[in-house]
């Protein structure tokens, strides 16, 4: 596929099955063949890139989420982002883009110590970890920005990693699950 000049571009479903060697799977695609933007080289390219990155391959799921910010009209230089979630996928490229912003970023995990306070500080907060409705609404400061990237399963129904019902009484602008990040990185 590296070599057809008639494949323009190469996406690896993810997860793959746990005796293939994910990394070495995706090092293999042409670089400019990339469309999910996981090769290193475009890793690479997005951490050193000034604020212009449109020409850049980069993942889709947090580039959306930016567009999304950007479609919202708001001037995010200078505001307070935490990210939480660190993922190569999601969290690392999503605090680079808005680092490139202007935001002042923090990257939360699941060795962070007091998430809540950071949160209460943010005005845009984006929850990539994977655990349902964690985010609650005493997290968040009024009117912040939230954007839920998280898909979980919870007997059957699709739920976000923010609590919806609570946090939404709180900010400004917030994406439902389903029916929000999910559909736009598909788009
Ligand atoms: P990963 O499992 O790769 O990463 C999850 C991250 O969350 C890790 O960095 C982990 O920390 C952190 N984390 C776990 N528990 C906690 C906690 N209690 N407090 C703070 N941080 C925690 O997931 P992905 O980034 O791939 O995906 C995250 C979510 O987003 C999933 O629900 C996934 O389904 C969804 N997703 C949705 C997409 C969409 O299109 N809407 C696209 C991609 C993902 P640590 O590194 O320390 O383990």
């Amino acid at each position: 596929l590296n070599n057809q000049d008639n494949v323009n571009g190469i996406l690896v479903q993810l997860p793959l099955p746990k005796n293939i060697n994910e990394q070495l799977i995706l090092d293999s695609i042409h670089p400019d063949k990339d469309a999910d933007g996981f090769h290193p080289l475009n890793v690479g390219k997005l951490s050193i890139a000034s604020n212009n990155v449109e020409n850049l391959l980069i993942p889709c799921t947090p580039y959306g989420c930016l567009i999304m910010l950007k479609g919202l009209g708001i001037d995010l230089s200078g505001k307070n982002a935490i990210v939480i979630g660190r993922s190569n996928i999601v969290g690392k490229p999503m605090a680079q883009l808005l680092l490139k912003k202007s935001c002042t970023v923090t990257i939360a995990h699941s060795r962070t110590k007091n998430i809540e306070e950071i949160c209460k500080k943010a005005d845009i907060v984006i929850a990539a970890v994977g655990r349902p409705k964690m985010v609650k609404g005493n997290w968040i400061k009024k009117d912040a920005v939230v954007i839920d990237v998280g898909i979980n399963r919870v007997d059957g129904k699709l739920t976000g990693d923010i609590n919806f019902e609570t946090v939404s009484k709180k900010a400004s602008y917030i994406t439902p699950v389903p029916g929000g990040v999910g559909p736009m990185t598909i788009a």
